[in-house]
């Protein structure tokens, strides 16, 4: 099992995994509570904390080099650019040995405190654990709102059962880490895919805090093409649309057909106005937007087809350096 040691040659029980873009003031406060929070674990498992560098423009990759020098068992990742939040983290989960992988984001909104709750139920035998928002502080109701719709209306479209309420935040055994390696898709949902896997997976409740520092990394437009990657990674009933609705249209015109007919042949009272004229236009401009619908949601999927055969790699590392 040579590709899963580390430099070291030995092979950690933990490693934390974390994405990083743009946040310098949280690295060496995160490293700290991480840190904390593994080495006060039963047994003193061995560890890594996987720091990725998401092509941050500020000083983030300073100050991980920074931290390098302070700590032992850090392992510094750095992409050759800004590849996002999914590809930056799978980026991490491909490179980390432990026997078991926690996910977690950069801005200690993900309390690592919670490590300690994702290890008990690793050690009882889940493959899977994640972290179920109780409560969210500090978010917008807007984000609360949009958040709490998807993951209904994901649930809906999907077959996999993907849990509500959860982030990334999640402890995998090796098997889970390996099984996920197996899936080369580019737009990722890593949440979604880890469901797919299966597995024993259970969660576990905690009150999400607010970001340490910085900005969110996920506005409006970002987050509604995360969403958008979910769903059509995880379902093709979109693509069903047109039809379903090509029946229920051909329905009602073969009802109005009726109507038409029979009003034409024993119909008594003479129309008041120009009849036709409403009628043709509703129609013509409702169908018009229904097929421009149905376009851009077949050019959804045949752009992702189109990323997906070209076959890039996921991510591009410029540098790993290790403590
Ligand atoms: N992130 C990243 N690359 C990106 C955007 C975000 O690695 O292009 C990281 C970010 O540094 C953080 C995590 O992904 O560690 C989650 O991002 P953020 O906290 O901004 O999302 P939110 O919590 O607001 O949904
Ligand atoms: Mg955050």
């Amino acid at each position: 099992m040579a590709d899963m040691t580390t430099a070291r040659g030995e092979q950690p029980m933990l490693s934390i995994v974390v994405p990083m873009f743009n946040e310098r003031p949280n690295v060496a406060p995160l490293v700290e509570r991480i840190a904390a929070v593994v080495e006060g674990l039963p047994g003193k498992p061995t560890y890594e904390i996987v720091l990725v560098n998401d092509g941050s423009s500020d000083a983030t990759a300073d100050a991980i080099r920074e931290q390098l020098q302070l700590r032992p068992h850090l392992v510094f990742v750095n992409l050759s650019r800004n590849f996002g939040h999914q590809l930056a983290a799978t980026a991490g989960i491909e490179l980390a040995t432990g026997a078991a992988v926690v996910l977690m984001d950069g801005d200690l909104q993900d309390p690592p405190e919670l490590i300690a709750a994702f290890v008990e139920k690793w050690r009882a035998g889940f493959d899977v654990v994640y972290a179920v928002r109780r409560t969210r502080k500090g978010e917008s109701a807007f984000k609360l709102f949009t958040a709490g719709f998807f993951y209904r209306i994901i649930t809906q479209l999907t077959k996999v059962s993907i849990p509500v309420d959860t982030g990334d935040f999640r402890l995998m055994s090796r098997r889970v880490v390996d099984a996920l390696r197996r899936l080369p898709e580019r737009h990722r949902f890593l949440r979604g895919m880890v469901s797919w896997v299966g597995f024993n997976q259970v969660g576990v409740e905690y009150d999400r805090d607010v970001r340490l520092s910085g900005e969110t990394k996920y506005p409006l437009p970002k987050m509604l093409r995360f969403a958008i990657d979910g769903i059509t990674s995880f379902s093709d009933i979109p693509l069903r649309f047109a039809s379903y609705f090509g029946f229920v249209v051909s329905a009602l015109a073969f009802v109005y057909a009726l109507v038409v007919v029979v009003d034409k042949l024993f119909g008594v009272n003479p129309p008041a106005y120009t009849p036709g004229w409403a009628s043709t236009i509703v129609a013509v401009v409702f169908l018009g937007g229904v097929q421009l619908i149905s376009l851009g949601i077949i050019g959804e999927y045949l752009g992702r087809i189109y990323d997906e055969v070209k076959g890039r790699p996921l991510y591009l590392i410029s540098d790993i350096e290790r403590s």
